[in-house]
């Protein structure tokens, strides 16, 4: 039997109606703040994620899916949205100068990681990407359309973690007194870190490993080492997330995994036991050089990425349902040949007036007929015998009041419009047929 490549997962068809809403709740949040849909390819040429050798991220060194096409050009499944965006925001030249350009993705994601509950080889991601002047409060516009979100799916218990990593001044002086520090104490550091020294010391600072250690608790902090407009930089985001309420610690070991991000980075938790260390719903950061460093103009730029798996997961866990149980309009349930062939043109007239319905396309007994009905939850039960079709009638069945009528099977159509238009769509409370009963 063929199954399914490690670390990936089918969405079954009950899943497919969250993942559908939960994309459908993302696309109206994204809406009210104004960030227009992007979607690039989900490869790229190698290059656009293998950028420097210095780059010593775990997903850019050890994780990408890299390969070779027919052509002999090398190139890697994206591993995550924002190179991707970068390329596609300049290509295309999207920037206009000194105006803002707020974008969205969601798609998969492609990471060769070691797979557990909530990490995936392939997995779903919604980002946003905003370019434009380095201003404090594009970052504070990204962290509140975060928290937007959680809050119109339903999440209480989240937390803003936020930090600096100052602008490439302060880090550079930071850099220095952090090599300083950790290559005395050298000995004291796990094998990762020791390599991380040399390649990017700010990384000890977030070590899973290390997280312990008196060492990493004791090491100097950004905060000291900030210039001026880093420092009003961060002060002003921290003085707007307090105006309009939004809670955060700061945390000055938080640096992120991707080495591109500058000043503000940060991560949106879910307080949980049962994720583990896999509550960070989304995280992001300033990175103000990535534009200039794909080849485009000096556009800074600041974004996010929430793994919308793990936004599922913490749902589940709790207890939020963001969908309806499924229904349909409208279930038809036929006696003999005759009927089942008319049956067809019948359900194909009513799904045309926006009524959504089905019937059985088996030989199958009317019991059994009335038990799919039941399964798909449907509203009304059309039922069509060879009398009914013979006096071109049908009876309907309003399954919530149990009351039956018969009708001209010319009447169908509007008496179901107005009954669903009234009161009975619970999918829609009617909304649905508006456009139809105009
Ligand atoms: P990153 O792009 O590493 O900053 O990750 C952003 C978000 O994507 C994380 O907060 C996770 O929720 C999610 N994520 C990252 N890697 C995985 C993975 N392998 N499987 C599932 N979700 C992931």
């Amino acid at each position: 039997m063929l199954t399914k490549p490690k670390g990936t997962y089918d969405i079954l068809p009950n899943e497919a109606r969250i993942w559908a809403k939960l994309e459908t709740v993302i696309r109206k949040v994204c809406n009210l703040a104004n960030y227009e849909e992007i979607r690039t390819p989900i490869f790229e040429a190698y290059e656009t994620f293998h950028r420097n050798e210095d780059d010593s991220s775990d997903m850019v060194t050890k994780e990408t899916y890299d390969f070779l096409d027919r052509g002999d050009r090398k190139m890697t499944l994206r591993p995550e949205g924002t190179a991707g965006c970068v390329r596609a925001f300049i290509e295309n030249k999207l920037y206009v100068l000194n105006k803002v350009t707020k974008l969205f993705y969601l798609g998969p994601m492609f990471r060769y990681e070691r797979p557990q509950k909530g990490r995936y080889r392939q997995f779903m991601q919604f980002g946003l990407e905003a370019y434009g002047p380095k201003s404090p409060l594009l970052d504070v516009d990204i962290i509140s359309t975060a928290v937007m979100l959680l809050k119109a799916l339903g999440f209480m218990k989240v937390r803003v973690r936020i930090n600096t990593l100052g602008d490439k001044e302060s880090r550079n002086n930071y850099r220095n007194v952090l090599v300083d520090y950790f290559s005395k104490n050298i000995d004291l550091l796990c094998s990762d870190c020791k390599q991380r020294l040399e390649k990017n010391p700010l990384r000890i600072l977030d070590c899973k490993i290390d997280k312990e250690n008196v060492i990493l608790k004791n090491a100097p902090k950004i905060s000291d080492y900030l210039n001026d407009d880093s420092k009003t930089h961060f002060n002003k985001v921290l003085e707007e997330l307090d105006k309009i309420n939004i809670k955060y610690v700061v945390d000055p070991h938080l640096v992120r995994g991707l080495d591109y991000y500058s000043d503000t980075v940060f991560e949106i938790e879910y307080e949980s036991d049962v994720l583990g260390n896999q509550n960070v719903l989304c995280a992001g950061g300033r990175y103000n050089d990535l534009v200039k460093d794909l080849g485009g103009p000096d556009i800074p730029g600041v974004g996010l990425a929430f793994g919308m798996d793990r936004l599922l997961l913490a749902l589940a866990n709790e207890n939020i349902n963001i969908i309806k149980p499924k229904m349909l309009h409208a279930y038809l349930i036929t006696l003999g040949n005759d009927c089942s062939d008319y049956g067809l043109k019948l359900i194909y007239d009513l799904r045309l007036a926006g009524i959504t319905c089905d019937m059985s396309y088996t030989k199958a007994s009317l019991k059994a007929q009335f038990k799919e009905a039941d399964n798909n939850n449907s509203l009304f039960t059309l039922i069509l015998g060879e009398d009914e079709l013979n006096k071109q009638t049908i009876n309907v069945k309003n399954n919530q009041t149990k009351e039956q009528v018969t009708l001209n099977i010319s009447e169908l159509k509007g008496y179901l419009i107005k009954n669903l238009t009234q009161n009975s769509c619970h999918n829609c409370g009617g909304n649905c047929h508006e456009k139809s009963t105009n």
